[in-house]
């Protein structure tokens, strides 16, 4: 999708260069971040702004028109995290490269992202000996 440069601009500036969901810096990722639509537009997510997020790649890919998961313990059903209503810090920590889960929101998105791949968790580290990524 092409999207207007203005809205590409918000949304890139509102999230200060970096992915939402894994925090990794558009100038360190291999290929340019994208606009995720948080709730995709196939259940019935606009593209309004309030539902528009930064994602790298990975985890736009990762993510693709899924909104929520099943608790593997409960098997109930969660929603992942939303970038626009949901505070990053309440559902998941950095520890070492890791990207831990704090809520079983953050527990369903971290899965479905597949944020700690462990490619994804040597990148940080290496990031991280670069203080280019964030540290415990
Ligand atoms: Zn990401």
């Amino acid at each position: 999708m092409t999207w207007p440069e203005a809205v590409r601009e918000l949304v890139d500036l509102r999230a200060f260069g970096k992915c939402e969901y894994c925090l990794l810096d558009q100038a360190d990722a291999g290929f340019p971040h994208q606009i995720d639509h948080v709730i995709s537009r196939k259940h019935g997510g606009t593209s309004h702004p309030d539902n528009l997020a930064l994602a790298c790649y990975l985890c736009n890919r990762y993510k693709g028109s899924d909104i929520a998961s099943i608790h593997p313990g409960s098997s109930e059903l969660v929603r992942l995290f939303h970038p626009r209503q949901d505070r990053w810090a309440e559902h998941f920590r950095i520890v070492g490269p890791v990207i831990e889960p704090l809520t079983d929101i953050g527990a369903a998105t971290a899965r479905v992202l597949r944020l700690n791949l462990p490619a994804r968790v040597i990148e940080r580290k290496l990031l991280q000996t670069l203080d280019r990524y964030a540290k415990a």
